[in-house]
């Protein structure tokens, strides 16, 4: 039987604070996709959050499906790091000098992935603007190869949109970015092997490195075919490039080890250089690049490739960092996992009752929903979703108190607080929404 109807609560303070931003701020927000725009309405203001639920400026409560766009795997205001950060700010917030939980965090990160050293910063944007610099300071080469759909964040030369043909240099995705910056970026589709050879048959000796994305996760989940990867990883070994693996998004998320825990790891290949941001910075400005010992050497003071940063290393964030990355052990992803099928299955059994086209798609504990059939394998195949019925059903599912992405091409991300009650809300909200993405 249907759900009795709801009375979503009138976001008038939520409202009224949108206005006031949309006066002072750029749409109203300090990222684009938080304006709703894609979706339409309200952003929701949200005043505090605690475990898996947000609650919002007019007092309605959600659970947060979001998780800050991955950071939050231990849910919100986790006890322990509260008091981690607390005792940290406590004693001054930055010095501008090195630190012990640096040290530490940094100890952690080679421990759990590939790397042999790792560098801090504050962005995942800097961590892929440095890698890539990094990488055309070790090879002396220019030229970037990366894949449509991918996003490594907002670095010019990585804002680009496919040229022409395939092997053909990219053009500017954004206006201000010059065409000089991406004049020697090159954009495939995911997962076409004969693309990545058909620019390395043209470009071989000029390319610098390819970055990818471990586990496509910005344009909804699209997994790596099974070897993409470790081909990736062989053909840029063979023409002497570095091969970068994006682990913003998937790291300490997909699995303990990032999504690297679930190819690499296996199979037996290692990137050269790794990206990684979210997670590792437990909901606060940290994030990282890190690889070869030989290439990250190649960095200033130790090498001539200049990299810097006033706020990099902060005490505050790599504490909530560690605290973050100590506390995520087996039963932490063992949960997330268990409630990610929790919600992938009512997800399917919702919108095939509905007679919706859908698939859901993985890369180890992120999952995304695609409003098409399936399979998705790169963004051309993303770009068939119906963003209409996400729309309508992302508005269902938030008067039912679930605050999904609010964007038809983003991860949805559950934390170690997502209990029972929360998925059991997930799940019942899930059937009307669907249905109303059916209309
Ligand atoms: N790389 C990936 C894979 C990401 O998902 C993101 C952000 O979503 C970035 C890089 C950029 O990170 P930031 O938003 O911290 O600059």
């Amino acid at each position: 039987a249907p759900n009795p109807p709801v009375t979503p609560v009138d976001p008038a303070a939520s409202r009224a604070l949108f206005e006031r931003a949309q006066a002072v701020t750029p749409g109203g927000v300090n990222s684009p996709v938080r304006a709703f725009s894609a979706v339409g309405g309200t952003p929701r203001f949200i005043r505090s959050a605690q475990g898996a639920w947000l609650t919002d400026v007019d007092g309605a409560r959600y659970v947060d499906l979001i998780c800050s766009w991955g950071p939050m795997l231990l849910g919100h205001a986790h006890p322990e790091v509260l008091a981690a950060v607390s005792a940290a700010v406590a004693r001054g917030t930055s010095y501008g000098t090195p630190t012990e939980p640096e040290v530490e965090l940094a100890e952690e990160i080679v421990a759990r992935t590939p790397v042999e050293k790792v560098r801090f910063v504050s962005s995942g944007t800097e961590a892929t603007m440095s890698a890539i610099r990094l990488a055309r300071g070790f090879t002396g080469r220019d030229v970037v190869v990366k894949f449509a759909g991918c996003y490594h964040g907002h670095v010019d030369a990585l804002l680009a949109s496919a040229g022409s043909g395939l092997a053909t240099l990219a053009v500017p995705g954004t206006p201000g970015v010059p065409e000089s910056s991406t004049a020697l970026t090159v954009v495939l589709p995911y997962n076409d092997r004969a693309a990545v050879e058909a620019a390395f048959a043209a470009h071989g000796d000029r390319i610098a490195c390819l970055i990818t994305e471990a586990a496509a996760g910005n344009m909804g989940v699209v997994p790596p075919e099974p070897g993409f990867n470790a081909f990736l990883a062989d053909i840029c070994r063979r023409h002497g490039a570095l091969f970068i693996t994006d682990e913003v998004m998937t790291g300490f998320r997909a699995t303990r080890q990032g999504y690297w825990g679930i190819d690499g790891a296996v199979e037996g290949w290692t990137p050269d250089l790794v990206t990684f941001g979210k997670v590792m910075g437990g909901g606060f400005p940290a994030a990282a690049f890190g690889g070869r010992a030989d290439v990250m050497s190649r960095l200033a003071p130790e090498g001539p490739v200049y990299q810097a940063g006033t706020l990099s290393g902060n005490p505050i964030a790599t504490t909530a960092g560690l605290t973050t990355l100590r506390l995520a052990d087996d039963a932490v992803y063992d949960h997330i996992s268990r409630a990610a099928e929790t919600v992938k299955q009512g997800i399917a059994e919702a919108f095939t009752a509905a007679g919706v086209p859908h698939v859901v798609q993985s890369a180890g504990t992120m999952f995304s929903v695609f409003l098409c059939e399936g399979p998705v394998r790169d963004f051309a195949d993303a770009s068939r979703t119906d963003v209409g019925a996400y729309a309508a059903f992302f508005h269902a599912m938030l008067d039912r108190g679930v605050y999904l992405p609010p964007s038809a091409y983003e991860a949805w991300f559950l934390s170690a607080a997502h209990d029972e009650q929360a998925l059991d809300a997930v799940l019942t909200a899930l059937p009307d929404a669907a249905r109303a993405a059916a209309q």
